[in-house]
C-alpha cells in the first residue's frame, strides 16, 4: 500500500472517529456515533497492518517470521471473541468495571509496544532524544494507567480491596516523591539516552504510582476516575504513535485523551466538585453525616400510590443507581406506556451524575425502548415540577436530596439537584431508608408529601403496574 493511500486512509478513520464522538453527545445518535467509530478503527488497524513502511512485520524474526500473520488473526479473533462475549454479557452496574478494564489494557499495550521498541530495534540504546522522551512518556502513562485501572476495576467490584478510600501517614508526600523520582528517572534517560535499561524502573515506578494514586479514592468516585484515567490511555497511545510514526495512532489517542478530561470535567461540573477534591480529598472514608435516626415516614403500598396515580394528569419519573441495581427499567416502561395510554403527560427526569457513570440511566432506558423526547435533562425537568402530579423517584437519593440546596455542611452541597420535592405527591421506591452513595440521610424522606413504596424496585413497580390493571 503506497504511502499516499495509507495516509487518505488515516485521514479517513480520524475523521469518522471525529463525527463518532460528535454523534456519542447524544442518546438520539449514540448508535450511529459507535458504528462511525468501530468502522474507523477497523479502517485504521487494516491500513497499520498492509502499510508498507514501515512492514509491520519487516523486522520479525524466528517463529515471529514465520507464523506472525497467524499470530496477528488469532490474537484478533480471541480479542474480538472476548470483547463481544463481555459486551453481551455485562451487566450495567458493573459497565464502569468493564470500562476500566478498556483503559487499563490500553495503557498496558502503549507500555508494552514502546518496551518492545526500543528494546529490539535499539539493542544498543538509542541517542534519539526524540524517540527517548516519547518512549518515556507513554511508559509512564501507559503503565499508571494499566494498575489504576486494575484497582479502580478491583474498587468497583470489591474485589480483592474495599471501595472505601485506603490512607495512610504521609500518603501524598510519598506519592509526589515517587513521582519526582521518575520524572528524575526520565530526565536522566534524556541525558543518558544510549542507557535503554532505564525504561525498567520508570515503569515499574509508574506501575506502583498508579497503584498509590488511585487507592485513596472512594469506590463511588471511580467513574471520574475511569474517565480521567481513559484520557490516560489516550495520551499513551498519542505519544506511541510518535514512538512508530503512526498518525492514526496519534489522533486517535489525542481524541481519547481530550474527550476524557471533558467527560471528567463534566462530571465533577454536575457533582459541583473540582477533580482535586475526587483525586485527593478521600471522600467516603467515613459515612458522613446523620443516618438512621428514628424519625416517621409514610409507608405506602402499591395499591395506595395506584389510586394516587388514577388522579394525576402529568408524572415524572426520576431513576437513579437503584434502577439499575433492580434492572426494573423494562417495568418503568411498562408503567409508562399505562400511564400514558390513559391520557397522562409522563416524563423522565435525568440527573447527569444519576447511576455510577454518565449516561447510565440514558443507556438502560433507551434498552427498554423509551422514546428519547421524554428524557429530560435537569434543567427541563427543574422547569416542570411544580406542575407535576406526582415524581415517581426509583432508586434514586443524592441526586434528589434537597440538603444538596440547603446545609452548607453537608458533602454534597451546591450540586445541583432535581428539584422533586416542588411535585404535588412524591413516591419514594427504595428498599430501605439506607443512604446512596453520598452516605447523608434525605430529609425528602421524611417529608408530608412523600409516600415511601419500600421494596426492590423492579418489584414495586411490577405491583404497581398490576394494581393498575385491576
Ligand atoms: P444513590 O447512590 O444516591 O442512591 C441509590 C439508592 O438506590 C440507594 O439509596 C438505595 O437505597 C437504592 N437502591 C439500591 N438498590 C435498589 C433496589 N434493588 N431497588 C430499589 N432501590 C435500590 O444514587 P443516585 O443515582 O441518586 O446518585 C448517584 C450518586 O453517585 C451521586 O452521589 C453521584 O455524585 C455519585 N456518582 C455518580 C457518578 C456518575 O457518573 N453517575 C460518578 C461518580 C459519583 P436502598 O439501599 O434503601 O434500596
Amino acid at each position: 500500500m503506497s504511502t499516499e493511500l495509507t495516509t487518505i486512509a488515516y485521514l479517513i478513520a480520524a475523521v469518522l472517529f471525529v463525527f463518532a464522538l460528535k454523534r456519542m453527545a447524544s442518546p438520539k445518535t449514540a448508535r450511529l456515533g459507535n458504528l462511525f467509530g468501530a468502522v474507523g478503527m477497523l479502517i485504521a488497524i487494516v491500513v497499520t497492518l498492509l502499510a508498507s513502511k514501515p512492514g509491520i512485520l519487516s523486522d520479525a524474526r524466528g517463529l515471529m517470521q514465520d507464523w506472525g500473520w497467524w499470530f496477528i488473526i488469532a490474537g484478533a479473533l480471541i480479542g474480538a471473541v472476548v470483547g463481544g462475549f463481555l459486551a453481551v454479557t455485562v451487566k450495567m452496574t458493573a459497565m464502569p468495571q468493564m470500562v476500566a478494564m478498556f483503559n487499563g489494557f490500553g495503557g498496558l499495550a502503549s507500555g508494552l509496544v514502546v518496551f518492545v521498541e526500543i528494546w529490539k530495534r535499539h539493542p544498543t540504546g538509542s541517542d534519539d532524544l526524540y524517540l527517548v522522551i516519547t518512549v518515556a512518556i507513554s511508559t509512564l502513562i501507559g503503565w499508571v494507567t494499566f494498575t489504576g485501572s486494575l484497582v479502580a476495576f478491583a474498587k468497583l467490584q470489591e474485589f480483592i480491596v474495599s471501595g472505601r478510600p485506603t490512607v495512610f501517614p504521609l500518603q501524598k508526600i510519598v506519592n509526589f516523591a515517587l513521582l519526582a523520582l521518575t520524572v528524575g528517572l526520565i530526565v536522566l534517560w534524556g541525558f543518558l539516552p544510549e542507557q535503554r535499561v532505564l525504561i525498567i524502573p520508570i515503569a515499574v515506578l509508574a506501575s506502583v504510582l498508579g497503584v498509590l494514586f488511585t487507592i485513596p479514592i472512594g469506590g463511588a468516585d471511580m467513574p471520574v476516575v475511569i474517565s480521567l484515567l481513559n484520557s490516560y490511555s489516550g495520551l499513551a497511545a498519542c505519544a506511541t504513535g510518535f514512538v512508530l510514526g503512526n498518525p492514526g495512532l496519534i489522533i486517535a489517542g489525542s481524541l481519547v485523551g481530550a474527550s476524557g478530561i471533558v467527560l471528567t470535567r463534566l462530571m465533577c461540573v454536575a457533582m459541583n466538585r473540582s477533580l482535586a477534591n475526587v483525586l485527593f480529598a478521600a471522600v467516603g472514608t467515613a459515612v458522613a453525616g446523620k443516618t438512621g435516626e428514628q424519625r416517621t415516614v409514610k409507608r405506602y403500598t402499591p395499591e395506595d400510590a395506584a389510586m394516587v396515580l388514577d388522579g394525576a394528569t402529568q408524572v415524572m419519573i426520576v431513576p437513579g443507581y437503584g434502577m439499575a441495581v433492580a434492572q426494573a427499567q423494562h417495568a418503568v416502561k411498562e408503567l409508562a406506556d399505562l400511564l400514558t395510554d390513559r391520557g397522562v403527560t409522563v416524563r423522565y427526569a435525568i440527573h447527569p451524575v444519576a447511576g455510577r457513570m454518565p449516561g447510565h440511566m440514558n443507556v438502560l432506558l433507551a434498552e427498554a425502548e423509551v422514546p428519547y423526547e421524554q428524557l429530560y435533562d435537569l434543567d427541563q425537568a427543574n422547569a416542570e415540577f411544580e406542575q407535576t402530579d406526582v415524581a415517581l423517584v426509583l432508586g434514586a437519593n443524592d441526586v434528589i436530596n434537597p440538603a444538596a440546596r440547603t446545609d452548607e455542611g453537608c458533602p454534597i452541597y451546591g450540586m445541583p439537584i432535581l428539584d422533586v420535592d416542588k411535585a404535588r405527591t412524591v413516591f419514594i421506591c427504595k428498599r430501605s431508608l439506607g443512604p446512596g452513595f453520598a452516605g447523608i440521610d434525605n430529609e425528602l424522606f421524611y417529608s408530608d408529601k412523600t409516600m415511601m413504596l419500600f421494596g426492590d424496585g423492579k418489584e414495586t413497580i411490577v405491583s404497581l403496574v398490576a394494581a393498575m390493571k385491576e
